[in-house]
């Protein structure tokens, strides 16, 4: 199959609901009524997706609110399997555990692999605070990853629709749902305020 035809140009960056289903995009946007947050994910898992990934990002929002003073940069994610139970999860530990790869998104995508054993995912989804790097945007494409949701657009290294999106690009041999912009303006002032908290510690 020849691969798409980047549309980078046309595409407006980041749109809230990007993803190759749009009719499921658009039937949970349509659905996102001004219901309480504070559900278990046992009762989300049969209502709207989107419903179902607000909880898990405020979450993982929480989660990132409470780390952050041990130097790494507070992000978090988790991968749901195909009935959207939580089967992996991370948070980034790169300078706690001074390993390079030590990503929120390779930590959870790692866990998630040994669960089921199987290093394909493509029934599952990727949740995560912050637009993914190059090096995990690469990752999930290559663990055949189903979807990818995720907080905050990272414009400068942001590697799904940022800086280069590498779910739309030749090399990509597999077609990666993507949606960008859940609870953005949450997980971006999160991660404002730890980068000004940060600059004022060093001065
Ligand atoms: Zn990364």
């Amino acid at each position: 199959m020849a691969p798409q035809e980047s549309s980078n140009a046309e595409r407006p960056y980041l749109q809230p609901y990007r993803q190759p289903n749009s009719q499921l995009a658009s039937k949970a946007a349509s659905q996102l009524a001004s219901q309480p947050d504070h559900q278990s994910p046992s009762q989300l898992v049969n209502q709207p997706l989107h419903q179902l990934y607000r909880h898990w990002m405020q979450r993982l929002l929480r989660h990132c609110n409470r780390m952050g003073h041990d130097g790494d940069i507070p992000v978090a994610a988790v991968v749901l399997d195909a009935k959207n139970r939580c089967i992996g999860w991370g948070s980034n530990r790169r300078h706690q555990a001074q390993d390079p790869l030590g990503h929120a998104e390779l930590i959870a995508i790692g866990q998630a692999a040994r669960l089921l054993g199987d290093w394909r995912l493509n029934h599952c989804t990727l949740v995560v605070t912050l637009e993914p790097c190059p090096m995990c945007a690469g990752a999930l494409v290559q663990a055949r990853m189903g979807q990818v949701v995720f907080g905050a657009p990272d414009p400068k290294r942001g590697a799904l629709g940022g800086c280069l999106d590498l779910a739309d690009h030749p090399s990509a041999h597999h077609v990666m749902g993507v949606i960008g912009g859940i609870e953005a303006e949450a997980a971006s002032q999160q991660l404002r305020l730890w980068f000004k908290r940060r600059r004022g510690q060093t001065c």
